[in-house]
């Protein structure tokens, strides 16, 4: 069963695999019309778009690094000009480049807050002006736990999550008088490729810390963002969810 009643238009940043993938999933199962980016996995791209086309959703992939302002401009035009209007956009592209302070390089630092903060701002500022004319509009980004609590070994990856977090109220408080909604999901601990590189002992210890026991799948994370962005959401603007299994509480 469909959550719109007319067909609505998302945006997912890095969606061709894990919690990206995931969000994409459910939007269409939801009803949406989705468009994704990717940076460079085209094949995986193409797979998804027939995968969701063949499951009788519209679907468009589109290229580009999410770092780059003139690609996010593109995207954003890419789906108003195609479907008429950006109704959610999920700022989902993030990095990792971990290292103890000590050890960190100033590319690890760039890398991270360009990939991961820089895009948010690109991605909002292109749909900026199309969501202020609709008069309506939802924007979830997506942050970390790490974001809220810190993590060594992460000073970079926790200064760019804790920024969208202060970035979306900001431009929550902005956006709020058009009916545009801005709020963030700050995942836990979720398995994916980003994950996949943590020993086991790591993995153990992290997962001994969560109060519910268990890692997250990236449907977990999905399943909020897809709250966020339904009729039900309407009323919620500016806020950080955190979906991690109670670890940053
Ligand atoms: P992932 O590495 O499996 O997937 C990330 C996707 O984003 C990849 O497809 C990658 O190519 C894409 N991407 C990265 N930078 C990009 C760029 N500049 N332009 C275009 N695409 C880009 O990671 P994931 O675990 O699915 O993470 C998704 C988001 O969730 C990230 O923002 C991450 O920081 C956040 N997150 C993940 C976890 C976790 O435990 N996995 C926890 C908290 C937050």
């Amino acid at each position: 069963m469909t959550e719109t009643a007319t067909k609505k238009n998302a945006l997912v940043t890095g969606g061709t695999r894990g919690i990206g993938r995931a969000i994409v999933e459910s939007l269409a199962d939801a009803g949406y019309r989705v468009a994704f980016t990717y940076r460079s996995s085209s094949s995986e791209a193409d797979s998804l778009v027939d995968a969701l086309k063949g499951r009788g959703v519209d679907a468009m992939a589109l290229q580009g690094d999410a770092s780059s302002t003139e690609k996010a401009a593109e995207a954003v035009e890419a789906v108003t000009k195609e479907w008429g209007s950006i109704d959610v956009l999920v700022n989902n592209a993030g990095i990792t480049r971990d290292n103890l302070m000590i050890r960190m390089s100033e590319d690890d630092w760039d890398a991270v807050m360009t990939n991961n903060l820089k895009s948010v701002f690109n991605f909002c500022k292109a749909a900026y002006r199309p969501m202020m004319k609709q008069r309506g509009g939802r924007i979830i980004n997506i942050s970390s736990v790490v974001g809220v609590t810190g993590n060594p070994g992460q000073t970079n990856y926790a200064a760019s999550k804790a920024g969208i977090i202060g970035f979306s109220k900001s431009l929550a408080k902005e956006l709020g008088s058009r009916g545009v909604t801005v709020n963030v999901v700050a995942p836990g601990y979720v398995e994916t490729d980003m994950t996949a590189k943590l020993s086991d002992a790591a993995r153990e210890a992290m997962v001994s810390a969560i109060p519910l026991q268990r890692v997250a799948v990236p449907e977990d994370i999905a399943a909020a963002v897809r709250f966020l962005a339904s009729d039900g959401a309407s009323y919620i603007t500016g806020q950080t969810l955190l979906v991690d299994g109670g670890l940053g509480m």
